[in-house]
């Protein structure tokens, strides 16, 4: 049969963390899935070619050459945007876009999105977010609360791993955690200097989506133990993260439910004037350029942000004129991006006779105090920090021949701590 005359009972558009997640559930419970991605496939395993690269292997010692550097102004930005992992971020020069003002839009088109290239920060909201609009009455109030998303995040959770400790703060709620890495002893002092100076700051170990233990669920999808590489944007051969990769769309293929059609640019989502409801999507196939359409009963649109609002605002019909459920003409409009560029670092001179184990691939973090019981700053809600204590190492290099040489030698070593901001509690740093 001709691949757009199968009948599918839902299409996913983009086959990211959102996608490959309804992927899954729908395939779980046998409905017939067709997940459409509009870039190429990346399979776990396979489609990792620096996983297992050492340092001298690479040619540009982890920096990008700079012919590369021009093709993708916006992307290096990104501090995982390198010579290990630049294949997964977009070719900027090849989506292209106006700014007005200044955006970075960060983007991986291609099976698993960006959820290969993420940061694995896994903390839960907690009312004190939910509630935001409605204390400050700036912006729409949210129509849930903590309690009503507690057992969908539990879900998550116990799938995908996520480590973390039980620390019973209201700011930041807990879930059935991994065991959590320990702070080391610079982080550990930071934590001591804010308990002894501060009642109302926290300083733990930020929740991420690592195996750190390897449960049932986990050994079913073929994941293992963490091995604290801090690789992990090359993709995992050990799944020791969560991506969708490695986890879902390997289990959704299982279920035999799941088609997957990399390579499909979806253009549009049909509406269907007689019935009211969306029926299909047009796509073009970036290979051969082909225009085809696919039917289903329930069509699930999850581009990532920009990407499903134009997709939407594409989807034209004499019901809406200005872009598919577009009735209040908002569509694309207040767009809300998270912001996770702020940086403070401080050096620390001590704990010269300590030595780290192991390279932990995530951090420690100081959750949000800001504006929480009370207004008390001039502007609204608040923010937290992630943050990483490690041996800095300073190399002099003035001087030049045998100077520059001696100066480099007596390479100086002290302990730093970095720390990232963001305003949504969440750090992408
Ligand atoms: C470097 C980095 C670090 C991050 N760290 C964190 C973190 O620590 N914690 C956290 O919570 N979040 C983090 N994020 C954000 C997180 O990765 C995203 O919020 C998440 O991946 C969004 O999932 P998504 O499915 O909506 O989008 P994506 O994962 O981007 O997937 C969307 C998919 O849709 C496809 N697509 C788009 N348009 C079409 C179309 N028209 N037709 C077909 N396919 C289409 C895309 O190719 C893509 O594969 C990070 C992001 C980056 C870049």
């Amino acid at each position: 049969m001709a691949e757009n005359k199968v009948k599918y009972d839902v299409i996913i558009i983009g086959a990211g963390m959102a996608g490959s997640f309804a992927a899954k559930e729908f395939c779980d419970a046998g409905i017939k899935t067709l997940l459409l991605e509009r870039g190429r496939d990346v399979q776990h395993n396979v489609d990792y070619p620096t996983t297992n690269m050492n340092p001298w292997e690479f040619k540009y010692k982890g920096d990008l050459p700079y012919a590369l550097k021009k093709e993708m102004p916006i992307q290096t930005k990104c501090y995982a945007c390198r010579e290990d992992a630049a294949h997964f971020f977009v070719k900027d020069t090849d989506h292209s876009y106006v700014q007005d003002k200044p955006f970075d839009w960060l983007r991986g088109y291609q099976v698993g999105g960006k959820s290969i290239m993420w940061a694995r920060q896994t903390q839960r909201w907690s009312d004190f977010d939910f509630e935001g609009p409605a204390r400050d009455g700036y912006a729409v109030d949210w129509p849930i609360r903590y309690k009503d998303l507690a057992p969908w995040y539990d879900k998550v959770e116990h799938f995908i791993g996520v480590s973390g400790n039980k620390d019973g703060l209201d700011m930041l709620p807990d879930g059935d955690f991994l065991k959590a890495w320990d702070l080391n002893c610079v982080e550990d002092h930071f934590k001591e200097k804010v308990n002894e100076n501060y009642k109302d700051r926290h300083v733990i170990y930020a929740r991420c989506a690592h195996l750190t233990e390897v449960r049932e669920i986990h050994k079913q999808q073929g994941r293992t133990l963490c091995q604290s590489r801090n690789l992990c944007q090359r993709g995992c051969p050990f799944g020791g993260y969560f991506n969708t990769n490695s986890t879902l769309i390997p289990w959704a293929k299982r279920s035999g439910h799941l088609t997957l059609r990399p390579h499909s640019v979806v253009e549009s989502i049909v509406f269907d004037e007689k019935l009211g409801k969306a029926t299909g999507v047009n796509v073009v196939d970036a290979n051969s350029k082909e225009s085809i359409s696919f039917e289903a009963k329930v069509i699930f649109v999850c581009g990532a942000t920009i990407n499903s609002n134009i997709l939407l605002l594409n989807s034209k019909s004499d019901r809406f004129p200005i872009g598919l459920g577009n009735d209040s003409g908002v569509l694309g409009k207040y767009v809300a991006f998270h912001n996770y560029n702020a940086r403070i670092s401080a050096k620390y001179e001590g704990f010269l006779d300590k030595v780290s184990e192991s390279r932990k691939p995530t951090s420690a973090y100081l959750p949000r105090f800001r504006n929480l019981r009370k207004q008390e700053t001039d502007f609204l809600r608040g923010y937290a920090a992630t943050f990483g204590g490690s041996r800095g190492t300073y190399g002099n290099s003035d001087g030049f021949g045998t100077d520059l040489l001696e100066n480099l030698m007596e390479t100086q070593i002290g302990r730093s701590l970095e720390c990232g901001l963001s305003n949504d509690g969440r750090d992408y740093s």
